[in-house]
């Protein structure tokens, strides 16, 4: 058994690992700085020809864990039949894994990646497996479907990947996956994820498994107490939303953001300086004058915010810093620990706020085990809570503006002129001035629902294959408005919204080849599109996953970012009955220059 201590061993970079280097190019591409625990261990050991047992949950980046090493060993030039099998026990997983392995493999031209999972058509996937692929992922059912039908052939398998091993056993596919592993070349290597160990695991890895690394992340770091941890539940596409909304309603002095990779460090830094807020970015790729310029401003108040990854934020250590929001979880638990630690500094007092989507609460679990503290659920900050700063703040404004006693003198003179001329009450003069200052924006943000937690809900199907398991929003939760559209395999479309419209001089042709090229949609995915002066409405599939939020991230049009997100506003996409631009209130809320203003810290 291999325990990884991140706290004594130095972290290897991804180049150390020994990885191909098309796959180390799709790494950097993908914007991951360095390894996390699980694939600084298992990478080596793979690589290195050997089979794994690995402790890893979902969230911990275990999927590159096992793609890159099987992407740096894979022969391209053979689809005879697939080189590597991964299983997965829900049809969302499957789908994930299948996103991952094509991301790792973007700059290896020619690696086909098949999903194979029940409730999908038979044709597509025949025709895919007779034209041959090197990896097929899916779920134990719709693959015992395809071995009996004599529509696969894994004789010449080299890779066989089980995920999330013993979520796949409690969904009742033991017998399948006892089958799989049976049958399939006894020369083939074998990697085993699982969250957990039980005795039915470790009877498998015994049974199946040739000499298996035993991989497990272990630390025994906790976290600082004077630190209060608390969660929220939250979707991928409600995240930037969550975020300005904790903004508004925090009493914070200093915010460090982590997010995942460098390339979001960049476009939330710019969407909440678009929303008003003083932030800035920070990864491994900025130089060491523009990381020390940044720590100084956020020392001496001249930056509130910076989003930050785990390998730039390492050591900092700044007192003003009184908040730390996990945007993104980290890929392991002792990032976490360090990542809160940048805040509770010098004896003060600290505030640690983790986002947490559907599919990543295994990960909060394990995070209370690892820093055995319980973070306490919170729901992401009312209207009703946003417009109650925003109003007492706007209050603050005009009492700081009337202790400027020289100003306001001045001005009272040229207000007294207007109402003595026009004969208009004082308070109508002020409440005019208001309107000026404010502009279109409104002050105040419009209620909207809460998000709800998604329940589980059980599906049966004749290959007990799964789906749910995405970030995708649940029953309940917040999602998208639906469209009264499907497309022609009948899949429901929704509604989206993106921020540029007439004004960014935008054409239909132009949001489809964006959104297409970057989100790995077909033309065929997408409805009506609305471009109104300031926005756009595109009609897209309702179950839009979150990699394809995540790859559209740092999508531009006419050099704007398109912030693509569902439309829950009565935008219509159709001709008539739209909503136009007067009407329009952004996503976000409208943000006043008062509301912009950070709030100060009330202790
Ligand atoms: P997984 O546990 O495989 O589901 O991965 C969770 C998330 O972490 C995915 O969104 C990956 O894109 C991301 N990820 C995986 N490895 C890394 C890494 N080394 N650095 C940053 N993000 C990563």
């Amino acid at each position: 058994m291999s325990n990884t201590d991140e706290t004594t061993a130095p972290a290897p970079t991804f180049a150390e690992l020994g990885l191909a280097d098309a796959v180390l190019d799709a790494v950097t591409s993908a914007g991951y700085e360095t390894p996390s625990a699980i694939q600084a261990a298992t990478i080596p050991v793979l690589l290195d020809g050997r089979d794994v047992v690995g402790l890893a949950q979902t969230g911990t980046g275990k999927t590159a864990a096992f793609a890159l090493p099987i992407l740096s060993n894979l022969d391209p030039k053979d689809v005879s039949s697939p080189q590597a099998l991964v299983l997965a026990p829900t049809r969302e997983l499957a789908l994930q894994v299948c996103e991952a392995f094509e991301r790792y493999a973007s700059k290896m031209p020619g690696i086909r990646v098949l999903p194979v999972y029940g409730g999908q058509g038979y044709g597509p996937q025949l025709t895919a497996l007779r034209r041959g692929v090197h990896v097929v992922v899916g779920t134990p059912g719709r693959i015992m479907d395809h071995l009996d039908k004599g529509t696969l052939d894994l004789s010449k398998l080299r890779f066989l990947v089980l995920d999330e091993a013993d979520e796949m056993l409690n969904m009742g596919f033991a017998e399948d996956v006892e089958t799989i592993l049976a049958d399939t070349p006894d020369s083939k290597q074998v990697a085993l994820f699982s969250a957990t160990m039980p005795p039915q695991i470790r009877r498998l890895s015994k049974k199946y498994l040739n000499n298996p690394e035993e991989i497990q992340i272990k630390s025994a770091t906790k976290t600082n107490v004077n630190i209060t941890q608390r969660y929220l539940m939250v979707s991928y596409p409600q995240k930037v939303d969550a975020l300005t909304r904790i903004l508004e309603v925090e009493n914070f002095e200093a915010m460090i953001v982590f997010t995942r990779t460098k390339g979001e460090t960049e476009t939330l830094a710019e969407k909440l300086r678009a929303r008003g807020f003083n932030a800035a970015a920070i990864n491994g790729d900025v130089t060491q004058n523009v990381r020390e310029r940044l720590v100084a401003q956020l020392k001496d108040g001249g930056l509130d915010i910076l989003v930050a990854t785990d390998v730039a934020a390492r050591g900092l250590d700044v007192e003003r810093i009184s908040h730390v929001v996990n945007y993104d979880l980290p890929t392991d638990l002792e990032a976490y620990v360090h990542r809160i630690g940048r805040t509770g500094r010098a004896g003060r007092t600290g505030d640690a706020i983790s986002f947490v989507t559907p599919r990543e609460r295994y990960l909060l679990k394990a995070i209370e085990k690892h820093t055995k503290a319980t973070p306490a659920e919170m729901r992401m900050p009312s209207a009703d809570e946003v417009n109650a700063t925003r109003l007492s703040r706007f209050d603050d404004q005009i009492t700081e503006a009337l202790n400027d006693t020289a100003k306001v003198e001045f001005f009272r003179d040229v207000v007294k002129h207007y109402v003595d001329e026009f004969n208009v009450p004082e308070v109508d003069v002020a409440a005019a001035l208001a309107v000026v200052l404010q502009g279109d924006v409104p002050l105040l943000l419009e209620d909207r629902p809460e998000p709800v937690r998604r329940e589980r809900t059980e599906r049966t199907d004749r290959d007990r294959d799964r789906g749910d398991r995405g970030d995708r929003p649940g029953r309940g939760e917040r999602g998208p408005r639906e469209s009264s559209r499907s497309r022609g395999n009948g899949q429901p479309m929704a509604v989206y919204r993106i921020s540029v419209g007439k004004r960014h001089r935008v054409e239909p042709r132009q949001i489809v080849g964006a959104i297409a090229n970057e989100g790995g949609l077909r033309r065929g995915d997408f409805g009506n599109i609305t471009i109104r002066p300031d926005f756009s409405l595109v009609e897209l599939p309702a179950d839009l996953a979150a990699e394809t939020y995540r790859a559209l991230e740092a999508t531009r049009i006419s050099g704007k970012l398109i912030e693509l997100r569902p439309d829950e506003g009565g935008g219509s996409t159709g001709p008539k009955g739209g909503r136009g631009s007067s009407e329009h209130q952004d996503v976000d809320g409208g943000w006043s220059d008062q509301a912009r203003k950070k709030p100060r810290r009330k202790d």
